[in-house]
């Protein structure tokens, strides 16, 4: 394992949508790693999302062009390999809750096994964002709920947009 000062953490996930959590555990990432790639997962698992993997990169673009050292990427396939193709040497990871933990962990320790040099770190979000979770907030604008508090405001208004369409 490097040294810190050559640290570079990739923050994988589906993102669909991005939260004020995510966006809060990249922030405090951002402060500690000098090299943060966030990157969309194309997960078959997951068939339904309400974005494409094209739009939810819009978002996240828009959202992280303040952060300098953050960059988006995407990548199907294993997380490992895809740390190992950017040189990513830290898995970062949310945790919100004991709910979140159990899974995690399995994944943290089965990520370890198919690659030792490269180490998961969990980042507990704000108190005020640990209920948030991409599903709710899709359930809440489904239902014809206001998300604005829940997200950032580009993805607020995409959000609207397509909840407008599908009327
Ligand atoms: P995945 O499908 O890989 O779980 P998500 O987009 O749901 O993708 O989540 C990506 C990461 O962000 C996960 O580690 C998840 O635990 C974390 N996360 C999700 N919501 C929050 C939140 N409100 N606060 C902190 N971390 C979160």
């Amino acid at each position: 394992m490097p040294q810190s000062d050559q640290a570079h953490a990739l923050y994988p996930g589906s993102f669909d949508v991005l939260t004020l959590g995510h966006l809060d555990v990249l922030r405090r990432a951002a402060r500690m790693f000098p090299k943060v790639t966030i990157a969309v997962a194309h997960n078959p698992s997951k068939s339904v999302s309400l974005f494409t993997v094209d739009e939810r990169l819009d978002m996240l673009r828009e959202c992280t062009a303040d952060f300098a050292n953050v960059q988006v990427d995407h990548f199907a396939g294993l997380t490992v390999d895809f740390a190992r193709r950017i040189r990513a040497n830290v898995i970062l990871r949310g945790l919100r809750a004991i709910s979140d933990f159990e899974y995690e962990l399995q994944m943290a320790m089965m990520n370890e096994s198919l690659d030792p040099d490269v180490y998961t770190v969990f980042m507990a979000p704000a108190p005020k964002f640990s209920f948030l979770s991409s599903s709710l907030v899709k359930e809440i604008a489904h239902f014809g709920g206001d998300v604005t508090e829940y997200v950032p405001a580009p993805v607020a208004a995409r959000v609207r947009a397509r909840m407008e369409a599908a009327k």
